[in-house]
């Protein structure tokens, strides 16, 4: 090892974000580093964050996580995607399914071949009906998708929905079984070099200090270290990302177990409803501009399907990043470099993200500033990818009912955003520039789900056989029928795996 190697790192806050941290460089660099937890017993978790995407699969099975023992510990439930309500006009209903549509023909979505017949026959099935995921979703079926060959009835993924505070505890465990100490204490002071600027050590208010050559940022929307120490400045998106505030409640399990998440559109912003083991978690996100914080907690208990397990909990953030996540020798994860809010459950896939970046772009003690640059470049880019996508499901509203949506209606967004639309309203295709994020059929799902319909249709597929098209949409549309109604339900899946039947709370 080189004199200049990272000997110690010091993770300050043991969150999602600070958990999501360790675990992986105590799996990566073993014994050969020190690395310490620092999370404070006064000053709590957010306590939210329980919906995901389906690389949260990739991110435990790299930790060598066990997916049965996962499920059962974590309280998780299968996510599909999400059932989105009421946006784009009061009534509407449409789903987000993981990869709904499977592979590529020609670099052409399936959507684009749905466009084409349904322009012709109006009697056609909705786009929705030849996804395998809706369909599993609308009759609360689940299992994992399976076979070598990808078609229709595989082409779904999923990800999973489960107790922040559970998962925390897992990834908790597993850390200190590879060596990472947990220090319980409130950081009070931050030592810098006098000459470097860099941070040397953590004095927490009991008065122990703690020194390390690496800093991670995991504190949650203050920034402690990156803010706090290194005025890294923040972006500030409320001007299209419009809410602010949230209010979370737990609520008692309802009839069926649902493997999606559910977002529905409020007057002033949206509501979630995410199924566990033993509760629903529920969350009302909105603008205090827009509406008053007693009014949104009437909307958010009014929504309800079940009854309440608590009061509503109140939570207030700026929609944004960092506009540097990695400062000398502090790098930020988690809600320390940016929050978009959570409408498409993205945050949890940031931080998996800015973890692996840190173990690619891993430094020597001197972090190095091409080091900190590239990182920050890719979490500058993936935020922006997200934020346009997440952009997207307000702008396009027909909402007029209320002020809030009359201002997502008319607000503006990022040229790179209104080309995507630009592009689908007129010729139906959707390019992505992102490989690793949300790719064309997800952005079909929302264009499509707010009544977006392009003036033309892809010429070359107008060239087609249309008469054999329609066939082989209607046989993929009748096969996702018998293949669905011969799955076993969610709750029963998730039972068989837990070992416990699925109680109403
Ligand atoms: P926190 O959970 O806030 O943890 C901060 C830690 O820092 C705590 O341990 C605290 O003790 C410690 N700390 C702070 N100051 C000090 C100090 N001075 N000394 C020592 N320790 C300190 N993400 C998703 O992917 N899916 C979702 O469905 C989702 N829903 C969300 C809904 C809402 C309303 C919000 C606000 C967020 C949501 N998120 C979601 C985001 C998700 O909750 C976070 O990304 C995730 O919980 C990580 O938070 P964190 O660990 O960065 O911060």
């Amino acid at each position: 090892m080189s004199d200049k190697a990272i000997r110690k790192i010091v993770i300050v806050g043991g969150g999602t974000a600070g958990w999501m941290t360790a675990a992986p460089l105590a799996l990566k660099l073993g014994a050969s580093c020190e690395i310490v937890l620092v999370e404070s017993p006064e000053i709590g978790t957010v306590g939210v964050g329980e919906s995901t995407l389906p690389t949260i699969r990739y991110f435990n099975h790299a930790l060598g996580i066990d997916g049965t023992d996962f499920v059962r510990r974590t309280k998780a439930t299968f996510k599909l995607g999400i059932d989105f309500c009421d946006w784009g006009h009061l009534g509407n209903r449409f789903f987000h399914g993981f990869s709904d549509f499977g592979p590529t023909i020609e670099n052409r979505p399936a959507f684009m071949y749905w466009l084409r017949l349904a322009r012709d026959n109006p009697d056609m099935p909705s786009y929705e009906e030849w996804s395998i995921s809706t369909a599993m979703a609308h009759e609360n079926k689940f299992v994992p998708p399976h076979g070598d060959q990808p078609g229709p009835t595989n082409a779904y993924s999923y990800g999973f929905q489960f107790d922040a505070g559970l998962y925390a505890l897992y990834l908790r465990e597993y850390a200190m079984a590879r060596g990472v100490q947990r220090v319980e204490g409130t950081v009070g002071h931050v030592e810098q070099h006098p000459e470097t600027g860099f941070i040397a050590a953590l004095q927490l208010k009991d008065g122990r200090r703690i020194d390390g050559d690496l800093f991670v940022d995991c504190t949650g929307f203050r920034g402690l270290l990156i803010e706090g120490v290194y005025k890294s400045g923040y972006e500030d998106w409320s001007a299209m990302l419009p809410c602010n505030s949230a209010q979370a409640v737990p609520s008692a399990l309802a009839d069926q177990l649902t493997p999606y998440t559910r977002a529905t559109a409020k007057p002033a912003g949206w509501q979630w409803r995410i199924p566990l083991q033993h509760r629903n978690g529920n969350g009302h996100v909105y603008c205090n501009a827009f509406m008053s914080d007693d009014e949104a907690g009437r909307v958010l208990l009014d929504g309800l399907d079940t009854e309440a397990l608590d009061t509503p909990r109140q939570l207030r953030f700026t929609t944004g990043r960092r506009r540097k996540s990695w400062v000398k020798n502090c790098v930020a994860v988690g809600l320390s470099s940016g929050f978009l809010e959570p409408l498409e459950s993205t945050s949890i896939n940031i931080i998996e993200l800015a973890v692996g970046w840190l173990i690619q772009y891993f430094p020597d003690r001197d972090c190095n500033q091409e080091l900190a640059d590239e990182f920050n470049r890719l979490v500058a880019q993936r935020y922006e990818f997200v934020r346009d996508f997440i952009v997207l499901h307000y702008k396009l509203t027909n909402r007029t009912d209320s002020e809030f949506w009359r201002y997502c209606a008319d607000m503006p967004i990022p040229d790179t955003l209104q080309h995507q639309i630009d592009l689908f309203r007129s010729a139906g295709r959707i390019t992505i520039y992102d490989r690793e994020g949300f790719q064309a059929d997800s952005y079909a799902a929302i264009l499509l789900g707010h009544g977006i319909r392009p003036e033309r249709t892809d010429p070359l597929i107008d060239r087609m056989d249309q008469a054999r098209l329609l066939d082989h949409f209607r046989k993929v549309h009748a096969t996702i029928r018998q293949v669905v109604g011969a799955m076993p339900g969610h709750a029963a899946l998730v039972a068989q795996i837990t070992g416990e039947p699925i109680r109403k709370s």
